[in-house]
């Protein structure tokens, strides 16, 4: 009598339960409890589906992986619970979040509880449904602001024409490597590279062959560097290389192998030839240099290549 009150008891508790929802079904998926919840949100009458089974009134539930879970938890005899991360919702119900337009579902955390009889054998299978729209919700939409961050960032600091890292970029890296070089005792060395008379093969061959030229160098340039090097298009036909953990004649000769090979052979570009050349200046990081002083110095050196005739890597010297 006990036992049966308190079942009693229970039953109306769990019936009268408006913000989870709780259904109890046997083996072959047949309802033997609806809950007020569940009426409420699924517009099925507790006494309409009682007795009968549960995919006939949802017949979009995934009925093979809902007997295999069911099964389990008479086996196993343990709770189970699958979040909406997992599997969206058990049933379809609609969105409790009118206000949001691309959510047209309640997504479901759902735990899966064996139900026993007094003498403790499992006749059946309590579900309880927890709504929560509102978390997925705005999980999913900081998801996606993250998303969008990361992506910007990307773009900001890549250059749309040629892949390269941006100005932007460069300056962030240039503090980044002279940190880790000072801290290390390496040498440093920026340099500037300028293509050369670039307006002149505008000129001839038109702003999109230009285009094209600025690209095929800036794939040049890139593969003849090592992964450590940061290459970034500093300006229109201007790039900027940051070159970490070298020495002066090192830099030197890494520069010279980026100037042979732009001008060792002509970029073809719609069956046309171009032959284009850069000038490069270079400058070492010193202690009593400012990251500033480091760039000024560069493009100084680069000015004496241009003077000295193009297709030349100069370096700074100070008088
Ligand atoms: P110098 O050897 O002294 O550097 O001569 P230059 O002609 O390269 O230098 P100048 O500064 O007079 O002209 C640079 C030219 O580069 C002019 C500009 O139209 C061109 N340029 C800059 N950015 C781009 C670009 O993105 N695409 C193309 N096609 N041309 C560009
Ligand atoms: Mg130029
Ligand atoms: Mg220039």
């Amino acid at each position: 009598m006990d036992n049966e009150q308190s079942f009693i008891e229970f039953s109306s508790l769990m019936q009268n339960l408006s913000s989870i929802g709780m259904i109890i079904l046997d083996k072959r998926l047949n309802v033997s409890f609806w809950n007020r919840f569940m009426e409420l949100h699924s517009h099925v009458k507790s006494d309409e589906i009682i007795n009968r089974k549960l995919t006939s009134f949802f017949p979009d539930v995934n009925e093979l992986w809902l007997t295999k879970k069911i099964n389990a938890t008479f086996i196993l005899g343990n709770q189970g619970n699958t979040s909406w991360e997992q599997r969206p919702y058990l049933l379809k119900l609609p969105s409790t979040q009118s206000s949001i337009d691309d959510v047209d579902f309640m997504y479901q955390n759902c735990s899966y509880f064996p139900v026993k009889s007094v003498n403790n054998k499992i006749i059946a299978v309590g579900i309880i449904i927890h709504d929560v729209t509102e978390m997925a919700v705005t999980q999913r939409l900081l998801e996606n602001i993250t998303n969008k961050a990361v992506e910007l960032e990307e773009i900001n600091s890549m250059d749309y024409l040629t892949g390269l890292y941006s100005r932007q970029f460069f300056f962030e890296q240039l503090g980044q490597d002279a940190a880790r070089c000072r801290r290390l005792s390496w040498g440093m060395t920026v340099a500037i590279i300028d293509a050369d008379n670039f307006k002149v093969i505008n000129d001839i061959y038109g702003h999109q062959a230009g285009d094209n030229v600025l690209k095929e160098l800036s794939k040049r340039l890139q593969h003849t560097l090592r992964a450590t090097d940061s290459l970034c298009r500093y300006g229109g036909e201007e790039f900027a290389l940051i070159l970490p953990n070298v020495d002066p004649e090192q830099a030197f000769s890494i520069c010279d192998r980026l100037r042979k090979c732009v001008s060792t052979s002509a970029i073809l570009y719609k069956a046309k030839e171009i032959n284009v050349t850069v000038s490069i200046g270079i400058s070492q990081m010193a202690a009593d240099k400012s990251l500033e002083d480091m760039i000024g110095e560069a493009d100084s050196a680069l000015y004496l290549a241009k003077d000295n005739g193009r297709d030349r890597v100069e370096q700074f010297i100070s008088k």
